[in-house]
Formats: structure tokens, sequence, C-alpha cells
């Protein structure tokens, strides 16, 4: 198996091969050439690879029939790939017409035709799985969830902007998606627009380049509702905050409906001007805190419903339980695992999440330090905290400290003089020392393994 960690554009060039590999032994020789083979990697930016299709027709088709099993094998290479996105190759082979082409868009961009490049972007950026529908509610995200639903139903504007925030992977985006995909349905003239901040920051400074934000701001006119993710990335680009404020607010003023996102609330954004984050706090500010257990369990039971891939209710229970950061995380788990057992064709095991999951698990494993450990070591054994430095030698401090010392040499990534540094400036032989006997005190005596497990599991849960 590839690193997961590898995210250089030759090593996925490494897992396509690998990709298509598979698609091949699975679907067949012709359908893989007539729709697999004609993919061609183009990049791979942001932890999102971007494939080339030389038609919308092909796109299509591959969208509908073939993105999901390309996603969840190369999951199954590298979990570190948030999304895949198809796109049609407008630049033809030869460099001739590659270079025409540039100058060409160039000239267009100089006189009016920016317009298309805004709008023809932004249908393509929706994903047609991000539907309210789709969405799990629980305590975490319920206020944000009310909210978006509120703004997707009204025809009027309750709360300009609505500034959604949270941690990486909780569904901020998700929720944008659902907002347009039902005001697509409920109400298909207003006009709707998504656009990542950086997308929207690029298409802003090339305006300014080209001297014309008049017709930049001009072409939100008619837009009903625009919707900025990711809206941190704007901060600190002081030259442009100042115009895109001006934009912002010609906005609000026209009464269409914002909907921003951030990783932070307005306050806690970094390098942002102090009345621009005054006024995206103006409207509703509704946060999504990170997810419960019982929101996480809730989560994965939909999705294991939606793949049908006989992944069994403990091992949901397990990852709920494993994989505490965010939703990404968990869909990337069940996706390994449901194209695992697809590829292999039997049931998961509880063994088999383990080796499959090995770095996913790892990473979300609580990091103690030795802080920590001296602390629940000492409530443990009704000791001082301040005996785990002490000098003090009898039996009841001095166990306890071994076990301390030995759970920060496993539990933490310390060395060993550091640790003895750490215990009141003990020598990194005493550490060891220390190491070698409460490994030997575990393996002969049965309650003191007990003791050491369960003081493990306190320290990881
Ligand atoms: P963010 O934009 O906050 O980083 P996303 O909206 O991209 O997060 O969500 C990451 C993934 O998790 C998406 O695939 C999304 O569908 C899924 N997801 C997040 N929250 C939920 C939820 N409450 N119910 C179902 N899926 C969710
Ligand atoms: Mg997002």
């Amino acid at each position: 198996m590839v690193d997961p960690n590898a995210n250089n554009l030759n090593e996925i060039q490494a897992q396509w091969a690998t990709v298509r590999g598979r698609i091949r032994q699975k679907i067949g020789d012709a359908q893989f050439k007539s729709w697999i083979k004609v993919i061609s990697l183009q990049d791979f930016i942001d932890s999102k690879v971007i494939l080339s299709v030389p038609s919308n027709f092909v796109r299509t088709r591959i969208i509908e029939q073939y993105l999901d099993i390309i996603k969840s094998y190369w999951l199954v290479q590298n979990l570190k790939i948030n999304d895949i996105e198809i796109v049609v190759s407008k630049v033809s082979k030869s460099k001739d017409t590659e270079i025409s082409y540039e100058k060409k868009s160039i000239t267009a961009q100089n006189k009016d035709s920016k317009q298309e490049d805004i709008f023809s972007s932004i249908s393509s950026d929706l994903d047609s799985r991000f539907t309210f529908s789709n969405f799990i509610v629980g305590k975490p995200n319920e206020l944000a969830f009310a909210a978006a639903r509120r703004v997707a139903e009204s025809v009027d504007v309750p709360f300009n902007p609505l500034f959604l925030y949270g941690g990486v992977g909780l569904g901020k985006t998700h929720l944008m998606h659902a907002i347009a995909h039902e005001i697509k349905e409920r109400k298909p003239l207003r006009r709707v627009i998504y656009m990542s901040a950086e997308k929207f920051m690029y298409y802003f400074i090339k305006a300014l380049r080209f001297k014309n934000t008049v017709a930049f701001k001009e072409q939100f006119r008619n837009v009903d509702v625009l919707m900025i993710d990711d809206v941190q990335f704007i901060s600190g680009k002081d030259s442009t905050q100042e115009e895109f404020f001006h934009t912002f607010n010609a906005l609000i003023d026209q009464n269409k409906q914002l909907i921003i996102s951030a990783d932070k609330s307005p306050q806690d954004l970094e390098g942002i001007e102090e009345r621009m984050r005054s006024r995206l706090g103006w409207g509703l500010v509704a946060d999504i805190h990170p997810l419960t257990y019982e929101l996480r369990l809730g989560i994965l039971q939909a999705k294991e419903e939606r793949l049908s891939s006989r992944i069994s209710p403990n091992i949901l229970e397990f990852l709920a339980h494993k994989i505490t950061s965010n939703v990404r995380e968990l869909e990337g788990a069940l996706n390994r695992l449901s194209a695992f057992s697809s590829l292999v064709g039997r049931d998961i095991n509880l063994d088999m999440v383990q080796d499959l999951l090995k770095d996913l698990l790892k990473s979300s494993q609580r990091k103690v330090n030795i802080e920590e450990i001296q602390k629940k070591v000492s409530q443990h054994f009704n000791v001082k905290m301040s005996d785990m430095s002490s000098a003090r030698r009898s039996r009841t401090i001095a166990r306890p400290r071994q076990i301390a010392m030995y759970l920060s040499k496993n539990l933490t990534s310390r060395s060993l003089p550091e640790i003895g540094r750490r215990f009141g400036n003990r020598d990194h032989t005493t550490v060891i020392h220390a190491v070698k006997k409460v490994e030997e005190l575990r393996s002969k005596d049965n309650s003191f393994d007990e003791d050491v497990q369960l003081l493990i599991r306190m320290l990881e849960s």
C-alpha cells in the first residue's frame, strides 16, 4: 500500500494507476475502455484530485456511475484525499492551440465576458449528496441546521449574513450545498451562488487587476443568495480586504442573502479588519460543536445504510468510539472498510478493522503528556503529585512513580532523559530500570497488570 501521507503528484499518479487497475478488474475491459481509460489525472491541489475527461457526456456518466468506486478505491490507497473533481478538458493537445487558447481567454477577460467565468463554474461545485435529508442532526449541529433550513425556506432574508462556523469536517460545506439544492427545488428562479472564498478571491483579484471591480459587483446584482465558504482564507490579504468589505456591504444593502462559513467565529478570525469582523457578526452566528458519540454513531449508521456494505453494528460502534475528530475521517474509515469488504467479498471483523485503519486509529488517539500521566497515577494510588518527583523511595511511592515512568515511555514520544528530568531530575538509567521492572511485574502479577491496563485506558479515552 502506498504511504497514506503521500501527496506529491508522482505518488498520486502511482495511486491512480492502481485505482485504474482495480476498476478494470471490477468492471471488465469493455466498460473500462469506454469510460475509465479516457480519464486522465490532471492535478492534485489541497487534498483534491482533479481528473479530466474529454466531454461533458463522459463526465456525467462517470459521476453517475463510477465516481463512487473511484473514490472508495482511492481512499483505500490514500486517506488524505478529500475530494475528487471531474473536469472537462478544454485545452487540446497541441502546444500551439494551447497558447492561442490562453491568449483568447485573456482578451476575453479584457472585455466583459468575465460573468461567464464566475457563473459557469458554479453548479459544478455542488455535491449532489450534500442535501438536508442526508444531514444527520444532533445537539452539536442543531442550531446550524435549523438556521440553514430557515434560510433555504424563507422568501425574504431572515438574517444577514448567516455565519456558520466550526472545525474541519463538521458539515459546513454540506449545509451550504443543502441550502442551494433546497432553493433550487423550491424556487428554481432564485439565483443562488456558492463559491469557496478562494475562488471568490481569485475572481475578485482578477477584477482588481483589470480594474473592473464595478463590473465584478455588477455581476451580483441579480443574485439572490450568495454563499462564500471558508472565509478564513480571505483574512490577511490586506489590499483586497477593503474592496471585499465594500462588495460585501453593498450586497447586504441590496438585501441579498449572504451565507458565510469559516473555521472560527467572527471574533476569533485572525487578520481581519475590525469593522469587517463586526459586520460579519451582524446576522446570525451559528456554530457546529465537536460531535458527540451519539451523533457520530448516527452518521455512521446512516452512511452504512446507504452503502449497504455489510459492516456490523458493533464495528460502527467501535468506529464511533475511536474516531472522534470529524465526519470526514469517519466517512473515510467507513469507505475504506466498505471498499475492502466488496473487494474481498466477505464481512469485516474487528481484527481487520484494526489493521485496515491502523493509521487513522493512531492519529485520532488522544495524545497524553507526562503531567497528565503523573496526575492520573498519583490519584489512582493515592499519593501526592509532588512525590512523582520527590526523592522518597518507600515502595508505596516508588512503585507508582515507576508505573508513571513506564506509561510516559509508552504513551508519549518523550525520550528517556527527558522523562527522567520530569521525574525529579532522575537519570535515564533509572527510567530504563522502571520500565523493565513494570514489564516484569505485568507479566507475573495479574492484578498489577490489570491496574496498569486500567490506567492506560483511562489515559487514552
Ligand atoms: P466542513 O465544510 O465543515 O469542513 P463538510 O461539510 O465538507 O465539512 O463535511 C465533511 C463530510 O462529512 C462530508 O462528506 C459531509 O457530507 C459529511 N458530514 C458532515 N456532517 C454531517 C452530518 N451531520 N450528517 C451527515 N454527513 C455529514
Ligand atoms: Mg468545507
